[in-house]
């Protein structure tokens, strides 16, 4: 551990998971700190100015959403929800009130490091491009500044609506996104409930951008949630 280590606050109130976090983000270079009420979580979040926040959602003193709300108010820090609860509700209703990530428990060590890695690359450029706003996962370059999409180095046009939903996945790249936000950020606040629009969206986005729209790499689904473009 060095001083530059990044700092996670652990906000969480079974102590099995609390330990395993403890030990096994301090191997990985993490700097831990931890509460196990939501109160403490919140004023552990002002005080240690962490580089990210692991969040549970069943707390006994609080719900964990009012946790991300009140720390929203004031922060722009990444948070990982990690939650027994598995229903897209409960997905939806805390990625709304602002969190960036859900895994759901239990979960493997390997999967949160990598969407933790994601969230921190985020958070010191974001959104995720070059100087010259190129982005780049895989096979998939957006050039952002000239609005042009290209897979395996050729161009490949895209309508002005499917341009706009695949732009909100790249700013967002790496995020689990609701079919809400979407809506709201690609066709407007009145459209979002019309969720085929999304669908039919998302089923022409991957014709042309994966190679087997069946099995797709980039264009992810979460079920029940929403999307997230895989980084
Ligand atoms: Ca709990």
């Amino acid at each position: 551990m060095t001083l530059t280590s990044p700092v996670i606050v652990v906000i969480e109130d079974d102590p099995a998971i609390r330990l395993f976090l403890r030990t096994s983000l301090g191997a990985h270079g993490f700097k831990v700190f931890e509460a196990d009420r939501g109160q403490q979580g919140i004023v552990e979040a002002g005080i240690r100015k962490p580089d990210l926040i692991i969040l549970d959602l069943g707390l006994p003193d609080m719900e964990g959403v009012d946790v991300i709300k009140a720390i929203r108010e004031w922060s722009v820090v990444p948070i990982i929800i990690l939650s027994a609860r598995s229903t897209e509700q409960h997905k939806v209703e805390a990625l709304d009130a602002g969190a960036d990530d859900y895994l759901t428990k239990p979960f493997g060590l390997g999967e949160l490091l990598a969407r933790i890695r994601v969230e921190l690359r985020h958070s010191v450029s974001s959104p995720l491009q070059d100087q010259k706003g190129i982005f780049t996962t895989g096979m998939l370059k957006v050039d952002l500044l000239n609005r042009r999409v290209f897979v395996d180095d050729k161009e490949v046009h895209l309508t002005p609506i499917q341009y706009r939903l695949f732009s909100v996945l790249v700013k967002n790249a790496g995020k689990v996104l609701t079919h809400q936000y979407l809506l709201k950020e690609a066709w407007g606040p009145s459209y979002k409930d019309n969720s085929h629009y999304l669908r039919i969206y998302m089923s022409q986005l991957r014709h042309k951008l994966e190679e087997d729209p069946t099995q797709p790499q980039y264009l992810l689904t979460e079920s029940g949630v929403g999307y997230r473009l895989k980084v």
